[in-house]
């Protein structure tokens, strides 16, 4: 057998990826699943967009492109950011990769080394801790519990920052929770940063225009601009324009970090794919009607999905801001014994019952790192969720 070396052998396949492959190896064995596990939007790409890159590979815009991207997208997202976050960056202060993904890894590889830690509010996105790991750091996990919204606090943070932090992760909105942060919130985490320059920001922002809350969508660079020459303005086209499969993602952040990201970018995949970066550069300078329509048939599915599970006895669930997710809370199953004779004693457990007994796929909660909960996706039309909910509901009845 080979040999790995420990930054492989170190980390986990994705949990999320494993229950998904576990719920279409059940509907290949013939079983009927309704599957909530799968967090990519259900649409696909508009037509607007897939146009565009058909034109791109006709019009011979096929080949390497910069390593950072190309101008034009640089342009659409520099765009972008300054007109819905009201954060201006120079176009050299820009890089695109193959999705958000691989921005938020190369950030990582450029600049932890062994023993930095990076500050991961819990629940967590199942890959940052792994990433951490994967590139020699060490993960610090915040619980951050339903008692602060699932939100890190300023105290918890100022309790969590040491010497060797080198970043801290703010996820918003969250991927499990969909909750996300508010302009007061992030400057009162802002100030508790402005007292540690040593720690950097990542801000994962991928689902910010899947947005529901009366407030808006807001970044912590937006509201304390003396960070921008610390933070890692992440997001791209994956989520918002059902483009999962086209590989585009992006980050804005200080130029060193940003020539760093580059470089290894140049040494391992040269750049992400030309005919992506013209259809991402359409997607986010074109009519953005597509979105607006889609993010209201989400919140329609979000909040009957929500409305559902909170009825049901036994789980409790927080509203989201965003995303297209929902992180129930289970202990009002735990302890309880299955129509089999089996005790539920964790969130796992009880996502094998519902699997298992009662045909829907979910994602347990300490996957994310906080239990007991369980994670379902939203992306999916009504009919699978109302189905979805009804299993759900008679499971959790049937418990005794
Ligand atoms: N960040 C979060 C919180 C996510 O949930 C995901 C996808 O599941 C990503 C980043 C990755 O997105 P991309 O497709 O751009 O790599």
């Amino acid at each position: 057998s080979v040999k790995l070396a420990r930054r492989v052998t170190n980390i986990r396949v994705s949990p999320s990826t494993a229950a998904a492959q576990k719920a279409r190896d059940l509907k290949a064995a013939g079983r009927n699943i309704v599957d909530l596990t799968v967090g990519e939007p259900d649409f696909d790409t508009p037509d607007s967009i897939k146009n565009v890159a058909i034109e791109a590979i006709r019009d011979g815009d096929t080949k390497y492109t910069p390593v950072n991207g190309t101008v034009a997208l640089r342009k659409a997202i520099q765009q972008d950011y300054a007109t819905r976050l009201g954060i201006e960056c120079a176009l050299d202060t820009i890089c695109v990769g193959g999705g958000a993904k691989q921005i938020l890894f190369l950030a990582l590889t450029a600049t932890v080394e062994k023993g930095d830690e990076v500050i991961i509010p819990a629940p967590y996105w199942v890959s940052y801790p792994d990433m951490v790991v994967a590139n020699g750091g060490t993960p610090v996990i915040l619980r951050c519990g339903e008692d602060t919204g699932f939100k890190l606090t300023p105290q918890a943070l100022a309790d969590a920052i040491t010497p060797a932090t080198r970043w801290v992760v703010l996820n918003s909105p969250s991927n499990p929770t969909g909750v996300a942060y508010t302009a007061e919130e992030l400057k009162a985490l802002g100030e508790v940063l402005g007292r540690h320059p040593h720690v950097l920001v990542l801000c994962d922002e991928i689902y910010d225009r899947i947005w529901y809350a009366d407030f808006p969508a807001c970044s912590i660079v937006s509201v304390v601009p003396e960070l921008a020459d610390r933070a890692l303005v992440v997001n791209g086209v994956s989520k918002s324009y059902a483009m999962t499969g086209w590989r585009i993602g992006y980050g804005a952040g200080p130029k060193d970090l940003i020539d760093a990201i580059n470089k290894l970018q140049s040494q391992s995949s040269s750049c992400p794919s030309s005919i992506s970066q013209a259809a991402a550069a359409a997607a986010l300078t074109g009519d953005q009607a597509t979105v607006t329509e889609t993010v209201e048939v989400y919140r329609e599915r979000c909040e009957r999905a929500w409305e559902r599970l909170n009825a049901i006895e036994g789980l409790s669930c927080v509203k989201p801001d965003g995303a297209f997710y929902l992180y129930p809370n289970c202990s009002g199953v735990i302890g309880k014994t299955t129509p089999e004779g089996k005790k539920i004693e964790s969130d796992l457990d009880f996502v094998i019952y519902l699997l298992e007994s009662a045909g829907v796929a979910t994602i347990h909660g300490a996957a994310y790192g906080l239990e007991p909960y369980f994670r379902l996706s939203t992306a999916t039309s009504k009919e699978i969720l109302e189905e979805g909910c009804d299993r759900i509901e008679r499971a959790c009845k049937a418990l005794r």
